[in-house]
């Protein structure tokens, strides 16, 4: 069987890269998805002026019809939500429902922002000088450059992509080079519906040769990143240093505190859930599990008992709980901090080996840690993959200080049934986030996103919120 080619998205066509690479199934290493086009700069750059040349028609696109096609790519998405979760859960290895799920968000999230297209307003405000009014308005900033990284493949490009667009911008996207699928389909999509030549465009590539060159442009006003802090600081420090916008979504090591009043059942589903569903590839993922003394031993055995009972296995296959690592580097990573971890002198209650299946994949069993302690590496070092560890503390107030005591601040969860003690943790956790009884993953796609500390950089993304970073601010001032 010949494997498709996918080519590059450029100035309303469709063009070859300077080369290609192949997409695996990591569950399935014999399964090849497709070949799909690599970028050179000189390509990202052809695609930032083919989105510069966009702009000024695509500003001012009647609002109907600019929403129309953000509705007619969510119809689609949702309509073609089973096959396009099957080619995710295919390239990135979540099991078959979530990635579902996951196209179902980028569904609604063009959904909702082909409604924002219409919403979107200004405030008038009566001026300081009699007989002047002010005008405040949101106008797009220009060519947006997207980056994106590989564990929600398409959540994350609808999320930056539907706000882009409906604000007024145009776009240049790359994806990360290990999931190109799921973007390229997104980008079909949306040609179809009926965007402009230029305004979408699509390079995929690597990091080091396409995301620099859209990042060192001076014609890309904005650039929105979700990737790993080291990537994030260095782009970062290059957008700011010729004025750019930028918007960073970086890593956790979101807590999920654990109190002694805590209904054990709830507790349970929570750090399942939260540690290591989608293989704990989250930046969400609740990789600190801080329980208080008089929970502690119940929690402990009641988690090996259930993580016993997950199914680790093909992401496609029926009653996977748990599908593969998504390749054979973060494999080694997840590898080399269950090592650390036991060096360090935590226990590992659970989990943490190779796993054979019936087709060779990067199969990684769930591994628990216990008698952590809050300085070590596991409990302050972003992992990525299915690695949790259990961190003892006397009572909520130390249960409090642990979860802030970190350079992360994404998202934070406290399982208890005292309203004293949720409402406390609410407003003193330090991250953009908060849990009440609910995993620290799993989020809305209508309301803010984002951290605090060394997680989020910017104003924040999703719901009406989006539209901080999309838009810069005008302020009009009308004498008769
Ligand atoms: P990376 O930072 O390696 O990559 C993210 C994106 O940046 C990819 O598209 C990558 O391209 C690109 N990139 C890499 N180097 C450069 C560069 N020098 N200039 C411009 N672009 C570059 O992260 P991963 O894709 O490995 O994703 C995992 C990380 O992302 C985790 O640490 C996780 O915490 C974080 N994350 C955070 C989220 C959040 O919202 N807070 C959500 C999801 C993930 P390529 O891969 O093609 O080389």
């Amino acid at each position: 069987m010949t494997t498709q080619l996918f080519k590059n998205y450029i100035g309303g066509e469709w063009v070859a890269g300077a080369g290609t690479s192949i997409n695996r199934n990591p569950s399935d290493l014999g399964d090849v998805i497709g070949e799909y086009a690599q970028a050179d700069a000189a390509q990202a750059r052809q695609a930032i002026a083919a989105a510069k040349a966009a702009f000024p028609a695509w500003s001012v696109f009647p609002i109907q019809e600019r929403s129309n096609i953000l509705e007619r790519a969510a119809a689609e998405i949702l309509r073609r939500q089973e096959e396009l979760g099957r080619l995710l859960a295919r390239e990135e290895g979540k099991t078959l429902p979530e990635a579902i799920g996951e196209v179902g968000r980028a569904g609604h999230i063009f959904r909702f922002f082909a409604g924002e297209v219409l919403r979107h307003g200004g405030e008038t405000l009566p001026s300081v000088r009699p007989g002047i009014d002010i005008e405040i308005s949101r106008e797009p900033l220009g060519v947006i450059g997207l980056i994106t990284p590989w564990n929600f493949p398409i959540a994350i490009p609808a999320w930056k992509i539907a706000p882009a667009l409906a604000y007024g911008n145009t776009v240049v996207l790359k994806p990360a080079d290990l999931v190109p699928g799921c973007a390229w389909e997104l980008v079909d999509i949306l040609q179809r519906a009926g965007l402009p030549a230029g305004v979408l465009n699509l390079v995929m590539g690597r990091g080091s040769v396409v995301g620099e060159a859209i990042v060192d442009s001076k014609d890309v006003a904005g650039v929105s990143f979700t990737g790993s802090v080291e990537t994030g600081r260095g782009i970062a420090a290059k957008v700011v240093s010729r004025m750019g916008k930028i918007q960073l979504e970086m890593g956790g090591k979101n807590p999920l505190v654990v109190l002694d009043d805590a209904d054990l059942d709830v507790a349970l589903n929570a750090a399942i859930q939260g540690a290591y569903f989608s293989t704990g590839q989250r930046c969400t993922a609740s990789s600190r599990l801080i329980v208080t003394a008089g929970m502690h031993d119940r929690f402990v055995a009641a988690m090996a008992q259930r993580l016993a009972a997950l199914k680790v296995d093909d992401a496609l296959a029926q009653g996977t709980d748990i599908g593969p690592v998504v390749d054979q580097n973060q494999l080694d990573t997840d590898l080399a901090y269950i090592g650390i971890g036991q060096r360090e002198g935590a226990r590992l209650a659970f989990g943490g080996e190779l796993l054979e299946r019936q087709k060779k994949g990067f199969y990684l069993s769930p591994a628990l840690f216990t008698d952590a302690d809050n300085t070590m590496r596991i409990s302050q070092e972003e992992v990525f993959g299915p690695v949790a560890a259990v961190i003892k503390a006397q009572d909520y107030d130390e249960a409090l200080a642990l979860a802030n005591d970190t350079e992360f601040g994404l998202c934070s969860g406290i399982v208890t049934t005292s309203l004293k003690h949720a409402s406390h943790f609410k407003r003193h956790s330090q991250a953009g986030m908060v849990m009440v009884n609910l995993p620290t993953a799993g989020i809305d796609y209508h309301v803010p996103f984002g951290g605090r500390k060394g997680s989020s950089y910017g104003p924040r993304e999703q719901g009406r919120h989006a539209a901080e970073f999309y838009t810069s601010i005008k302020t009009s001032y009308i004498a008769p």
